[in-house]
């Protein structure tokens, strides 16, 4: 009997080539999380593949179980959307690299969260939509931590827990992952990095808000700056690695060329 054949809404994360003829690909899918599948004759297929098992895709598989493996069988794939957009741009793509770099450090095979389709789904999209690609990645990356379990305390004072008061200056310390108030003694203050208000206010909104609404925040100029720098920083830490598509998106000289136009308002 051939085994049963399923669905899945799924987003391609890797290709790799597999012999002569076939792919290996990595998905992340709404309800069965992070899996690879092997799609035979896909490099030859010009039917049931072509153009669909590329990076970024958003679409719906059809699978089987394969006997002794962790891999599936991918028997086809229809596409619900490619995000032309980002294969055309180089800084949108380099962006979206990035936050499927966050992806694949953080989720191992057979790790599933609902929330983090989402939110992938929409950081995809609104890249698409041509969104400003920086934004896009701030506001990706503070869902993404509470996604995964480390949503950094922004609302209160991780060392005295005094909620955020108007006149204190913050630093986040992303050590322990969260800011900490210029009140309390300078030995847990001083392995932060310095955050201005304006800086602690969006990304407290960007925790607070639904994703429905979160395009409507839009981070820009130094505080943009500042929330990319912990972002990245507290990723480095998390992970204990460096984020290697977050040195193209500086060796490509995106925010470099960013901050020059800036400098020279
Ligand atoms: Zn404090």
């Amino acid at each position: 009997m051939s085994p049963r054949s399923l669905e899945a809404e799924a987003i391609v994360l890797d290709c790799q080539d597999h012999g002569e003829a076939d792919l290996i690909v990595t998905f992340f899918c709404l309800d069965i999380g992070r899996v690879s599948g092997i799609a035979k004759g896909a490099k030859r297929s010009q039917r049931r593949f072509v153009n669909k098992l590329e990076l970024f895709s958003f679409l719906h598989i059809t699978y089987s179980d394969l006997a002794n493996s962790s891999l599936l069988f991918i028997h086809d794939a229809e596409l619900h959307a490619s995000f032309l957009n980002l294969r055309k741009n180089i800084a949108l793509y380099t962006t979206a690299t990035t936050i499927r770099e966050f992806i694949l450090m953080a989720m191992r095979d057979g790790e599933r969260d609902e929330n983090l389709f989402r939110l992938i789904l929409w950081a995809l999209h609104n890249l698409d939509m041509k969104q400003p690609h920086l934004s896009v990645l701030a506001l990706f990356l503070v869902k993404f931590y509470a996604c995964i379990g480390y949503k950094p305390q922004m609302h209160a004072c991780l060392s005295c827990g005094t909620p955020v008061l108007s006149g204190l200056e913050y630093r986040f310390n992303y050590l322990s992952g969260g800011i900490v108030c210029s009140a309390c003694p300078s030995t847990t203050h001083q392995a932060g990095i310095r955050l201005s208000q304006g800086t602690v206010k969006i990304l407290q909104s960007a925790q607070d808000m639904p994703l429905e609404r979160l395009h409507r925040l839009k981070f820009s100029g130094p505080v943009l700056d500042e929330c990319l720098n912990v972002l990245h920083y507290y990723g480095r830490h998390l992970f204990q690695r460096d984020i290697s598509s977050w040195n193209m998106l500086n060796s490509c000289g995106y925010m470099g060329k960013r901050l020059a136009r800036q400098a020279q308002r």
